[in-house]
């Protein structure tokens, strides 16, 4: 496995591939890699014949009072388990680089990015769009894997492609769990033990809207309600918010007619975690 830190390398081993026809996938992420980034490459290594991922936490998704400081970082660890998944490229660029003195043009996906995390972290999405841009601009891969933990990130991005004329496959991968059905996430590291058990609270209550849903029930509020009567139990869990929207324009819904995402936002101590379920009738 090649660990590339300068954009025009990375530019140039992506371009020679795909003189050569080798199909790339790209799988974006800011690291400290655990079971759910290792389960997207190694779908992605299935599907192409040049993986590259990048490690980069981009400070510019993170809002003045989050945690872009304190994000973990292990770099030695993750070159490990990048390479036992199979990655040909490790693309890990400078901040510095990315983000030159004086840059200043920044993508914004309009509608989709105003609900959910987006009324809680202003300018998140706008972050999100530009590095994926930037970094799909350098790499041009065929396809990109995005993990459904962050659907409103999928959603957002699989606009941007569209709308831009990308011409790139964005493949979307399951939420993977542990074994009490915490999403996997690098800042679950952050969680004390006692966060750690209460953080299980998170799925409870989504299987409990999935429940509600399955004896039913399709009015929102009162699955919102059975939602947070479980996350309120906990006194460490401090509910961001607990939402039933539209799986494609993430508008909330009232009445569950179509095919909808719950997704719940909430802070365990002073840790912000974020799942989600989708609800279809069987
Ligand atoms: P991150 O490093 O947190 O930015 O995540 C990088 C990519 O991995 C994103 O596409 C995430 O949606 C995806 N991802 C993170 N955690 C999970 C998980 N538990 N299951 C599936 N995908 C995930």
């Amino acid at each position: 496995m090649r660990v590339v830190e300068d954009i025009k390398e990375m530019q140039s081993i992506a371009a020679s591939a795909r003189e050569d026809d080798k199909k790339i996938v790209f799988i974006p992420t800011m690291g400290y890699l655990h079971e759910g980034h290792t389960g997207l490459l190694k779908r992605g290594r299935k599907l192409g014949d040049l993986l590259l991922m990048s490690i980069f936490v981009n400070t510019i998704q993170f809002g003045p009072a989050e945690d872009y400081k304190t994000y973990p970082i292990d770099i030695e660890t993750d070159i490990k388990h990048a390479e036992k998944a199979g990655v040909d490229v490790l693309f890990h660029p400078d901040k510095d680089k990315i983000y030159p003195e004086g840059y200043q043009t920044f993508v914004e996906v309009r509608h989709l990015q105003r609900n959910l995390c987006g009324l809680f972290r202003p300018g998140h999405f706008v972050g999100v769009a530009t590095i994926v841009l930037k970094l799909l601009n350098i790499v041009r891969p065929h396809i990109a894997i995005f993990g459904e933990k962050d659907y409103q990130q999928l959603v957002v991005i699989r606009r941007m492609i569209s709308d831009l004329n990308l011409g790139i496959d964005l493949l979307s991968f399951p939420i993977v769990r542990e074994h009490d059905g915490l999403a996997a996430s690098s800042r679950n590291s952050y969680l004390t033990p006692r966060e750690r058990k209460s953080a299980a609270s998170i799925y409870k209550a989504l299987c409990k809207g999935h429940e509600l849903f399955e004896d039913g029930e399709r009015e929102v509020r009162h699955i919102i309600n059975g939602v947070r009567r479980i996350l309120e139990k906990e006194h460490l869990v401090s509910v961001e918010y607990v939402k039933i929207c539209d799986l494609d324009t993430l508008e909330d819904i009232y009445d569950i007619d179509r095919i909808a995402l719950l997704a719940i936002a909430a802070k365990i101590g002073r840790v912000r975690l974020i799942d989600n379920l989708i609800l279809v009738s069987s």
